[in-house]
């Protein structure tokens, strides 16, 4: 008897289920990714303006970024010595854009969500969150010890019945209401506009908003749903990340200076983690510039997002999608894992997601857009559906 005879034991269990999970190699250039020798169009890729794929802007900021301050480390947390210019002029480019809100920066979106729920959220705090928002939300709740509750997806009904019988608790001094505007599974949005009204209705109340799929593609400036729907000084916890649209790594807060100053006084992931390197702060900044003026990007994501959301029903699918994420829902497990491998053989990159992942019965082919996809190749991949 080994002590790793328990943990081989799960690993069987898993590939018996057909949820073992492994990475794959890839090579990336443009809109292509190549896997085992096969060129795919890449339907399964977070960079959703291309802007991660595009070497002439590599190009153009390594030129333009002298040696000397080319940190690959900042060699210790922000609060001892690793407090590098780069950072505090990404946070003023953000409050700059954000209509001259505090910004913070993270290490990532994920330390961003299991380090402020936590400490903003104490024995006294109820959260309300909607049953689908991302695991990284979910374990800062849980790390949190507050009282949690989660509401049905999407439902703003339910959540106000929930609001109603928890706002008159004496024992409840704040509720944060935590959810994502764009979900990266369903591809549908919450109605920001909506619960911005609820919570006005309701004193105790703060909202938590992940824009991690919506920052560079929502808004006139890429700014997200809060600027979409005019609301981006009503959110109180405004989160996102600069892995996805924003071509790096990283995650940000838009926020009241008090929470700035309070987050960088409590939260554990900020204060004891040593900063991201200088180098891609400065790159997320040169970034953050260029995704301001993307307009042409997103409007053009906008329509393939459109036509191919339309395409996905009129073939006879359920999908939820009112945005870049599109999911083709099968059904079945092995029904996902079958179209997944039909149309990769046609020469379309996009994954399956099964239960655990997503609801039993709801397995799917996801399809997440970027700006260089072009129309007549989803018109060749409807023709595959
Ligand atoms: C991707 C994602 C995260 C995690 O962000 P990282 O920067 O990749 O750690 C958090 N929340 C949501 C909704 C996401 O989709």
């Amino acid at each position: 008897m080994s002590l790793l005879d328990h943990f081989s034991a799960e690993l069987d269990e898993l590939k018996q289920q057909g949820n073992f999970r492994q990475f794959t190699q890839n090579v990336q250039h443009g809109r292509f990714i190549t896997i085992q020798n096969k060129t795919m169009l890449n339907l399964a890729s977070n960079d959703y303006l291309g802007l991660a794929a595009d070497i002439n802007l590599r190009q153009e900021f390594l030129d333009s970024f002298p040696i000397e301050r080319s940190y690959f480390s900042s060699s210790s947390s922000r609060l001892l010595t690793g407090n590098f210019e780069e950072y505090e002029q990404l946070e003023n480019s953000l409050s700059q854009a954000f209509s001259g809100r505090a910004a913070l920066l993270f290490n990532s979106g994920y330390h961003m969500n299991i380090g402020i729920l936590p400490a903003v959220a104490d024995s006294k705090t109820l959260i309300l969150a909607d049953k689908l928002v991302h695991a990284s939300m979910i374990d800062g709740i849980r790390l949190s010890g507050a009282q949690y509750v989660r509401y049905r997806h999407n439902d703003l009904q339910h959540l106000e019945q929930l609001l109603q019988k928890y706002h008159e608790d004496d024992k409840i001094e704040r509720i944060i209401v935590v959810t994502e505007s764009i979900f990266s599974m369903d591809g549908d949005e919450t109605d920001l506009a909506a619960l911005v009204q609820l919570k006005k209705r309701f004193a105790k109340t703060m909202l938590y908003v992940d824009e991690a799929h919506s920052i560079g593609v929502r808004g006139q400036q890429g700014l997200g749903c809060a600027e979409q729907y005019n609301v981006i000084q009503e959110i109180d916890f405004l989160v996102g990340t600069l892995g996805k649209a924003l071509a790096a790594v990283g995650g940000y807060i838009i926020c009241d200076p008090i929470i700035k100053d309070y987050l960088i006084n409590k939260m554990r992931p900020l204060i004891f983690s040593t900063a991201q390197p200088p180098i891609v702060i400065a790159w997320a900044d040169f970034i953050f510039q260029k995704v301001l003026a993307s307009q042409s990007q997103r409007e053009h994501l906008k329509n393939i997002s459109q036509y191919l959301q339309q395409a996905v029903v009129q073939k006879g699918y359920d999908s939820p999608s009112t945005s870049h994420i599109i999911p083709v829902i099968v059904g079945e497990s092995q029904a996902a894992i079958d179209k997944a491998k039909q149309v990769q053989k046609s020469g379309f990159y996009a994954m399956p997601v099964r239960p655990p992942t997503v609801p039993k019965n709801s397995s799917r082919l996801r399809i997440s857009l970027t700006s260089m996809v072009q129309q007549h190749e989803l018109e060749e991949l409807v023709s595959f559906l």
